[in-house]
């Protein structure tokens, strides 16, 4: 335990990660503490990085963000899920979709079991039919607010959101430098991080440090030589272009992840214009060939140039060593496909926050740290794994997923569903149960087995019940306004 009292945070970077600390920080902690946010205009963000998931919703309501405003500032649609297309072979197209499928019954079995005990008996239409919100997707229809019948995310300008959290940081007392860090300054006993020092030759003092610099790691790997565990032998995409087009319709209320030979491609709508990217693996397509791809494949004219970004999968082998604590891009990167990254994020800061080191850095705490970062992307990879390794698609890069040796925590899993339908969410995880059951189906697993609870329903039950959940999310969908429409009341953008 180091006796220094933490009152300083200086956080290095000010992407979506470092604005993200800034406004959690100050908004939680700001009169114990005095922050300090150092980036670089030269430099700039990834760019990237606009599709989330729910949990951001309690994070902003956590900082007293006003839902309306942030959309308005960031230009943000309503996000229900994530359609997958041509992943298990060109033509398919499932659905990933927020909130739950069927209902909780009083049973001891989950949902699909019912569902697949129907299906056995010649009945029950498609699980897709039993969530609301993927059907409220495939409608393009959408309620708002806190009492919304649905849960939803957000698809976001990434470089508005960076801005907007700055906003709200700056008056609330986070002082922000601008310059490049040139030099760490550490104890030479210790090794412990004691000031930023810039091009300009300005000393940036603090007793806590957040990397937040992205790829670089400035201070987490740079510095401090951290180490990295890298996925590459799990997960094969190491590169993406992105590039922004104009909107040629209304934003749907979903991410599109459209599978292409050798990677997949995201399609993510804001209100003034639409994100996309293609993720590959450069042993299979050749930068110039993904990045015609991506411009032959996107609809709307193109607002930059496509932009290439390099990356390797895999997580730093300490998200918090000594005083410094990574976040964001600078802690690991898993690759987009299910859009965690910010999640990681908030769920870092939050913990972070939960416990924060007023008296000094322990060792046991910053043991418990790591351990739930690591817990925390394990899971992600996993579940990102699952896409890419059951396929059916015969073209190299996919065959090399198909037979490219698997995490033994997923290997149980999808073994478990195989045999008997047995999907979890276990404590600390976090895809919920109705997340595998729709990605180990999607993708093409046929369990073997189910339970059989529903068999113990009076004859005719099983049906009436699934029928009425069918009807039901169909009649309330029906209620439902457009997203459209939901955007120009609710949130509309300016330009
Ligand atoms: P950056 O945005 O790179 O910010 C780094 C900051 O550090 C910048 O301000 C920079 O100026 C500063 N900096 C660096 N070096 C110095 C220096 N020497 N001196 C001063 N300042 C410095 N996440 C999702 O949740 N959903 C998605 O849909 C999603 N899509 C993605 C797609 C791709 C292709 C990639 C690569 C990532 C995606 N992510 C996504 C991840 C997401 O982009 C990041 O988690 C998020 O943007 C946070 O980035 P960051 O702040 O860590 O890094």
């Amino acid at each position: 335990m180091t006796e220094k009292r933490i009152s300083r945070v200086v956080i290095a970077g000010g992407g979506t990660a470092g604005w993200i600390a800034a406004a959690a920080l100050v908004k939680q902690l700001g009169p114990l503490l005095d922050i300090t946010l150092v980036e670089s205009d030269e430099i700039g963000t990834v760019g990237v990085g606009e599709s989330t998931i729910p949990t951001s919703r309690r994070f902003h309501q956590l900082l007293g963000i006003d839902e309306p405003t942030f959309m308005r500032e960031t230009q943000a649609s309503f996000k229900l899920g994530i359609a997958f297309e041509n992943w298990t072979h060109e033509g398919d197209r499932y659905f990933h979709s927020f909130g739950q499928i069927g209902r909780q019954a009083s049973w001891m079995a989950d949902f699909h079991h019912f569902w697949l005990e129907a299906q056995k008996q010649g009945f029950g239409g498609s699980l897709a039919e039993y969530s609301l919100e993927l059907q409220a997707a495939e409608a393009e229809r959408v309620v708002a607010g806190p009492d919304a019948p649905v849960q939803y995310a957000y698809h976001l300008d990434a470089t508005l959101y960076a801005r907007f959290l700055r906003h709200l940081s700056e008056p609330a007392g986070v002082r922000r430098v601008e310059g490049k860090i040139s030099q760490v300054e550490q104890n030479a006993d210790t090794g412990f991080l004691t000031a930023l020092i810039l091009e300009s030759g300005e000393r940036v003092e603090g007793d806590l440090f957040l990397d937040c610099t992205g790829f670089r790691a400035l201070l987490i790997e740079q510095t401090l030589e951290t180490g990295f565990e890298d996925w590459g032998r799990w997960i094969s995409t190491d590169s993406a272009f992105a590039v922004q087009t104009e909107a040629v319709a209304s934003p749907v209320p979903y991410t599109r992840a459209i599978a292409h030979q050798a990677g997949w491609r995201w399609k993510i709508p804001l209100q003034h214009r639409v994100g996309n990217g293609l993720v590959f693996c450069s042993d299979f397509l050749s930068p110039d060939a993904a990045r015609q791809q991506l411009l032959d494949a996107v609809e709307g004219k193109p607002l930059i140039e496509p932009r290439l970004i390099r990356y390797r999968t895999g997580q730093r082998r300490k998200a918090w060593n000594k005083n410094c604590l990574a976040l964001g891009l600078a802690s690991g990167f898993i690759e987009p496909l299910e859009s965690t990254s910010i999640h990681l994020i908030k769920t870092a800061v939050t913990r972070l926050i939960q416990a924060f080191p007023f008296a000094g850095i322990g060792e046991a705490q910053v043991a418990r740290f790591n351990a739930q970062a690591r817990h925390e992307m394990e899971g992600v990879r996993d579940f990102i794994i699952l896409h890419y390794h059951l396929n059916s698609r015969d073209e190299p890069f996919w065959e090399r997923c198909r037979t490219m040796a698997i995490p033994d925590s997923l290997a149980a899993r999808i073994a478990l569903f195989q045999e008997g339908a047995q999907a979890y969410q276990a404590s600390d995880d976090l895809f919920r149960v109705d997340s595998w059951v729709q990605v180990l189906l999607g993708q093409g697993v046929k369990p073997r087995g189910h339970h059989q609870l529903a068999r113990l329903m009076p004859a005719g039950e099983l049906d009436r019940v699934l029928g009425e959940l069918r009807a039901g999310i169909s009649k309330a969908v029906r209620g439902m306004p457009l997203h459209a429409e939901t955007l120009a009341r609710y949130c509309r953008a300016s330009s």
